[in-house]
């Protein structure tokens, strides 16, 4: 299959989490320091995602919304290398096809902001409109046009909750940008964007929450490649019945909480963690681009290493001297 057959099989937008996922690492791409997703009836009703990032020249907004006309890979080995977190140039042109897409955006060197209109993948208007520097999507009645989808939601509160554990991912992954997020009009959650982890995570768990983490920053080297490990775990005594408080980042994209990776945690706080419990983590673990199996599916995000027991062992040890030194 070519490159594009094998990534469109990922699908892009599944749900109002996944429109949200694929906009804000826009916002993030773009070099927003400032990034504030609405959401109303679990995003169905009304998405809108604003950031104060590079913008889009006017006579390049409709060219964005093209299948492929951005994509900035030609092999799939260059899924990996590539630093920012878009590639395909298929999300804009998804969305735009199963929603009512409003794009405001103005870069620094346009004087007057565009507004395009697009719904259902057809282009509407086109107005010049001021605006500051950055770009708003507002995305009305998601799969609108796609009645067999659209039937596939969940319940608001179930689509907002997922809504919400993507920013809060995206917060913990990029705490150097200030994220808001407001669901049905209320805030539900702001980080300070000072570039510090443990303020972001004092910010969405509390500051007892905050009083348990330690911090952790360890460096392992192997003949071929260089591992580090560093964010904040909390203390044996702060746990959770579930995983979703582990969140784990490889070169700051967001991965799931896999077994393995999870294991080899809780194995750094051995007999301290009860059967069931789980620490609250926040951990980035950074390496070569190159080594990062590129055979998996980059939408799925999970992960393999090229040495798998180097990561692991990595990360065992990192977590295992923060504990050890804030014990002493
Ligand atoms: P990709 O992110 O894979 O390039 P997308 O369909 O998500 O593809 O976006 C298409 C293009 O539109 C991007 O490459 C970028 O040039 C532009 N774009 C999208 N969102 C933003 C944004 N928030 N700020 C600036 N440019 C954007
Ligand atoms: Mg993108």
């Amino acid at each position: 299959p070519t490159l594009a057959a094998q990534i469109a099989a990922g699908e892009v937008v599944e749900r109002p989490a996944s429109v949200v996922k694929e906009l804000i690492e826009n916002s993030v791409d773009a070099g927003a320091t400032e990034i504030r997703v609405e959401a109303r009836e679990g995003g169905k009703r009304e998405l809108r995602i604003q950031d104060n990032g590079c913008g889009i020249a006017s006579d390049e907004v409709e060219t964005a919304f093209l299948r492929h006309a951005t994509s900035k890979v030609t092999e799939i080995e260059d899924l990996f290398s590539i630093r920012t977190l878009g590639f395909r140039g298929e999300a804009l042109p998804s969305i735009a096809s199963v929603a009512q897409v409003t794009c405001l955006t103005r870069t620094a060197a346009d004087e007057v902001g565009t507004e395009l209109r697009i719904a259902g993948g057809e282009i509407q208007a086109k107005t010049p409109r001021g605006c500051s520097v950055g770009t708003t999507f507002t995305i009305r009645n998601l799969f609108y046009n796609t009645p067999a989808r659209l039937k596939f939601m969940r319940s608001d509160a179930t689509e907002m909750s997922q809504i919400s554990t993507i920013v809060t991912q995206y917060a913990l992954a990029y705490p150097n940008i200030r994220w808001t997020l407001l669901l049905d009009g209320k805030l539900a959650l702001q980080t300070p964007g000072n570039g510090r982890l443990l303020d972001a995570l004092i910010e969405l768990y509390g500051i007892d929450v905050g009083r348990e983490m330690i911090s952790v920053d360890r460096t392992s080297e192997a003949e071929d490649e260089t591992v580090r490990v560093h964010g904040f775990v909390s203390q044996p005594s702060t746990f959770r019945a579930a995983r979703s408080y582990m969140h784990l980042f490889v070169n700051q994209r967001w991965i799931k909480p896999q077994g393995n990776l999870v294991y080899m945690i809780e194995e750094a706080y051995h007999t301290l963690l009860m059967k069931g419990r789980h620490p609250i983590v926040a951990l980035n673990i950074e390496l070569e681009p190159e080594a990062v199996d590129v055979n998996v599916h980059p939408t799925k995000s999970e992960v393999k290493f090229r040495n798998q027991s180097h990561v692991y062992g990595a990360l065992t040890k990192a977590v295992r001297e923060a504990l050890a030194a804030q014990s002493t």
